[in-house]
C-alpha cells in the first residue's frame, strides 16, 4: 500500500513574549507517517564472497518486543556468475558479475522494505528512521549486514564497499560478519522463520518451491513424523560444513565460539563432488547446466526417479554396522575398486582428493563406460563421500567414552552439499546403526543451504543483539576460521568489532 500523504508543515515558532523566544531553535512540527517504536529489527544484507551475487531483507522482532519470535523474509536474491569457460570459479569474471548486479539487486530490495505505518505528527526522529523509495515511504534498516570473510579477497570488497556505503547514507551501523558461522547457523534462521509462517509461503522463493522440500526435509530430520520441527538447534551443537569452499566439523558452543573438530586436508567436498560430476556424467548432460555446480545433477543423475526423496527404503543403503565393516574396499564386481578415504586412521581430518583421484582413474580407464555403470559409480562414489564424513562425526561423539559431548541434541549440516538427501539419509542411518539415532539431524532446505544472503542477515540479527558492531574501517578477510583456538582468535579476534553493550 502507498501512502496517500499530505504533509502540512507549520512552523513552530515560540510566542515573541517567551523567554525562549530567541535562544530556541525554530522547529519544524509534521504530519508524518511515524512508526511506532521500534518493535522490529530491520537488516539488508550481502553476500558476496564467492560467486553468488546475493542480497536480503530480513525483519524479526527486537529483543524487547513481546510479540513472538518470528523473522520475516522481505527479499531474498541471488544472481551466480557464469564460469563454465572455466571449469571451476573464476575470481575476476565473479567481481565483474558482482560489480554488475549488486546495484540492481540493492535497488529491488529496497523496494521490499515494509512501508511505514501512518500515524500523525511526527519530528526530526521520525525522519530519521524512513526513507523514500520509489515514492513511497519506507522503514530504513536498523544496520547494514554484510560478508566479511573468508572468501576472495576482491569479491568480498564489492560487497563490503556497496554496504558501508548504505551504512553512511543511511547513518546506521555496519554489521561485517563471518560467512562459515552463517552457515552454521542457517538452522536457527529457519527455525525463526518458521515461527513466522514463512515456510508456508513460497511467494519469497517460489522457483525452489521451498514450502513442500522445506517440509518434506525438515520432516525427515526428526524422523519422518511429517511434522516441520520449529525449534532452534541450541548450543551446544554440532555442525558438519559442507560446501564447494569448505568442509567442516564444528562444535558450535555459542554464537561467536565454534570449535573445529575436523577440517578437510585438501579439496572441499563440493569440490570434489563436482570434480567427480564432470567425469562420470555424459558431457551432454554437463553442458546443460548454467553454472559449475555439479553437484544437484549428480545426485539426480544416481537417483533419477528421486525414489529416495519419498521413500528413503528405496536408496537400498545398510549402514556399515562397524568401523571396521565401512572401511572395506569397495569391489565394484566389474573391475574396479574404491578404497575409502582415510581408512586406515582415525585421525580428525577429511581427505577429499586422493578419493577423487580414484574416481578420475577408473572413468580415464574405461572411456566407453556405459550410462548404467556410470550411475552405478556415482551412487558409490557418494556413498563412500559420505560415509567419510559420518565416520569423523562418530570418532567424535564416541570421544572420552561419549562423555565430550554428552549435552549435544543436534547435528546441523549445512552448505551447499546439504541439499543432497542421500548424505541426509546415509548420515541418519549411520547414526541410528551406531547408537546416536536419537540426535536430530538439522539441515536447512536448498535455497538456504547454498550460499545466500538470508544467512549473513539472521546472523547479523544475532550478533546486533548481542551488541556487536564493525566499524567502518574494517577490511575483506580471506581467512577468517571460526575457532576461538585458531591464530587471530576466531570470530571475535578480528579488529574491527566494537560491542555497545560491554
Ligand atoms: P556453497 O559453496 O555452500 O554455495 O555450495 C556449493 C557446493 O554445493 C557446490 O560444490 C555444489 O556442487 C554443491 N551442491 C549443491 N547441491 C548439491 C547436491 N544436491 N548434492 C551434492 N552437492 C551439492
Ligand atoms: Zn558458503
Amino acid at each position: 500500500m502507498r501512502l496517500a500523504w499530505f504533509p502540512t508543515i507549520r512552523p513552530c515558532v515560540p510566542a515573541a513574549h517567551s523567554p525562549r523566544a530567541t535562544a530556541a531553535r525554530p522547529r519544524l512540527l509534521l504530519l508524518l507517517p511515524r512508526p511506532s517504536p521500534r518493535r522490529t529489527l530491520l537488516t539488508l544484507a550481502i553476500e558476496s564472497s564467492c560467486d553468488d551475487t546475493c542480497v536480503a531483507v530480513l525483519q524479526k522482532p527486537s529483543p524487547t518486543s513481546r510479540s513472538s519470535d518470528a523473522a520475516r523474509l522481505l527479499f531474498h536474491e541471488k544472481v551466480t556468475s557464469d564460469n563454465r569457460h572455466f571449469r571451476g570459479v573464476h575470481p575476476l569474471t565473479a567481481v565483474v558479475s558482482h560489480t554488475a548486479h549488486l546495484g540492481p539487486l540493492v535497488q529491488a530490495a529496497l523496494r521490499a522494505l515494509p512501508e511505514a505505518p501512518a500515524v500523525p505528527i511526527g519530528g526530526y526522529e521520525t525522519w530519521k528512521r524512513l526513507l523514500w523509495v520509489d515514492g513511497a515511504v519506507r522503514l530504513k534498516p536498523d544496520f547494514v549486514t554484510v560478508t566479511r570473510g573468508p572468501g576472495m579477497t576482491s569479491n568480498l570488497a564489492t560487497g563490503l564497499n556497496t554496504a558501508k556505503g548504505l551504512a553512511a547514507a543511511w547513518d546506521v551501523p555496519l554489521l561485517g560478519v563471518n560467512h562459515m558461522q552463517a552457515h552454521a547457523l542457517t538452522p536457527r534462521l529457519v527455525a525463526a522463520l518458521a515461527r513466522g509462517g514463512a515456510l508456508e509461503d513460497a511467494r519469497w522463493r517460489p522457483e525452489h518451491g521451498l514450502a513442500t522440500v522445506a517440509k518434506r526435509r525438515m520432516a525427515a530430520a526428526v524422523g519422518g513424523s511429517g511434522d516441520v520441527d520449529h525449534q532452534d538447534p541450541q548450543f551446544p551443537f554440532l555442525s558438519l560444513l559442507v560446501s564447494g569452499g569448505h568442509t567442516l566439523l564444528v562444535h558450535s558452543r555459542s554464537l561467536t565460539d565454534h570449535l573445529i573438530l575436523a577440517e578437510a586436508k585438501n579439496i572441499a567436498i563440493g569440490d570434489m563432488l563436482d570434480k567427480c560430476a564432470r567425469v562420470i556424467i555424459p558431457a551432454s548432460q554437463i553442458a546443460g547446466v548454467d553454472n559449475v555446480m555439479y553437484g544437484p545433477l549428480l545426485e539426480k543423475f544416481a537417483f533419477p526417479d528421486d525414489a529416495g526423496q519419498d521413500y528413503p527404503a528405496a536408496y537400498g543403503y545398510t549402514a556399515p554396522p562397524r568401523r571396521v565393516d565401512e572401511i572395506q574396499v569397495f569391489d565394484s564386481g566389474r573391475g574396479w575398486t574404491l578404497t575409502p578415504p582415510l581408512s586406515g586412521t582415525s585421525a580428525l581430518a577429511y581427505d577429499f582428493a586422493g578419493f577423487n583421484s580414484q574416481v578420475q582413474r577408473v572413468v580415464e580407464d574405461r572411456p566407453d563406460m556405459g550410462l548404467e555403470e556410470r550411475r552405478f559409480l556415482a551412487k558409490h562414489a557418494m556413498r563412500l563421500t559420505f560415509e567419510h564424513l559420518a565416520s569423523r562425526l562418530l570418532f567424535v561423539l564416541r570421544a572420552e567414552g561419549g562423555a565430550a559431548y554428552e549435552a549435544v541434541r543436534t547435528v546441523v549440516v549445512a552448505g551447499g552439499v546439504a541439499s543432497n538427501r542421500y548424505l541426509m539419509h546415509i548420515l541418519r542411518s549411520m547414526l541410528a546403526a551406531r547408537g546416536f539415532g536419537h540426535l536430530q539431524i538439522n539441515a536447512p532446505p536448498p535455497a538456504l543451504c547454498t550460499d545466500n544472503a538470508a544467512m549473513i542477515a539472521w546472523t547479523g540479527m544475532e550478533m546486533y543483539e548481542a551488541g556487536w558492531r564493525s566499524k567502518m574501517d574494517v577490511l575483506a578477510m580471506r581467512k577468517w576460521p571460526v575457532d576461538p583456538r585458531a591464530e587471530g582468535g576466531g570470530i571475535l579476534g578480528a579488529e574491527g568489532w566494537v560491542n555497545v553493550k560491554m
